[in-house]
């Protein structure tokens, strides 16, 4: 039996937008970048993190008793007012025994590739009724190089088409092995700009060029997508530079424009983290242009995934 382990933050059944058909995504905990825009902070960490939603807390007391190193406080006035001191916490997850009301609870569940895939086969028939499959997204996908090549390898000896969503930042040989190995990749680029590029999310955009380009030369089907994050990537000249390289890369089937959204505020909040950024939506029309700049360098395009 394989022992191989990694920690899965959300599994979605029935996803229509992480590659063709109807696909069961999982995500993988743990991400080489620290994009600003990222919005799932919970699969930044390697390692399962504790989750606060102070809204469903009652104020019993349970955790404060159970935490080992203090650090969680609990107010009645004027509110039930719950307060987690995130620098003593230590993950240890005690309190989640103890929480009966939801308000304690953690991102992060480990998976050996066997209970994993077990999860992943049970919607075998959607995929084969849809030309879907499964999606290993995170976090970064290839975080833990040899499960997530592991588990490409046993999805695809079951017949199940296997999709990647990667960040492109990887270094390990089983990283690439299992990019190349999946059958379709959603592959991240975020700027051509590298000073940019490196400030916006933490790392040099040299390896994931790189990678992309190794990848595209071998003919994998690749989806790229692009973040669109006003003041930090929208500039026209870099769009273009964008739009230009993808040009030259002839497996690139779709390029997914994804403007910018707020729908992992709240989970910064559960991880006792601050929302840093500070942008308006994009309208509508703008994204409309922005498909229409793509289009101009013959990609086929579409807003979203
Ligand atoms: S996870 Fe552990 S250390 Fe953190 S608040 Fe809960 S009991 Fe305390
Ligand atoms: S155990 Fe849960 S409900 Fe009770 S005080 Fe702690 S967080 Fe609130």
């Amino acid at each position: 039996m394989n022992k191989l382990k990694a920690p899965v933050f959300h599994i979605i059944h029935g996803s229509f937008v992480d590659g063709f058909g109807i696909r069961t995504t999982v995500f993988l905990k743990g991400c080489p970048l620290k994009c600003i825009w990222c919005c799932n902070p919970e699969g930044q960490a390697f390692n399962p993190e504790l989750k606060v939603t102070a809204g469903k807390c009652n104020g019993c007391g349970n955790c404060v008793e159970v935490c080992p190193v203090g650090a969680i406080k609990v107010t009645m006035e004027p509110e039930v007012n719950l307060i987690i001191d995130r620098k003593l916490c230590t993950n240890c997850m005690e309190c989640l025994d103890v929480c009966y009301t939801g308000a304690l609870e953690k991102f992060g569940e480990n998976y050996t590739v066997d209970e994993l895939f077990a999860v992943l086969k049970k919607d075998e028939l959607f995929y084969a009724s849809s030309g879907g499959g499964v999606t290993i997204g995170g976090g970064e996908a290839t975080w833990y190089p040899e499960f997530t090549l592991e588990l490409v390898r046993k999805c695809k000896e079951n017949y199940i088409h296997t999709a990647i969503d990667t960040c492109g930042y990887v270094t390990s040989s089983d990283g690439i092995k299992a990019l190349e190995e999946a059958d379709l990749l959603l592959f991240d680029v975020k700027g051509i700009n590298d000073q940019k590029h490196l400030k916006n999310t933490g790392v040099s955009n040299q390896i994931i060029l790189k990678n992309l380009k190794h990848l595209a030369a071998m003919g994998k089907a690749i989806i790229i997508r692009v973040p669109v994050i006003p003041g930090y990537n929208d500039a026209e000249e870099e769009l273009r530079a964008i739009a230009e390289l993808l040009s030259s890369l002839k497996s690139v089937r779709r390029v997914d424009i994804m403007a910018v959204h707020e729908y992992g505020k709240v989970k910064y909040e559960q991880l006792g983290k601050e929302y840093l950024l500070n942008v308006q939506p994009i309208p509508q029309e703008r994204q409309e242009k922005i498909k229409a700049l793509f289009e101009s360098y013959g990609l086929n395009t579409q807003l979203g995934g």
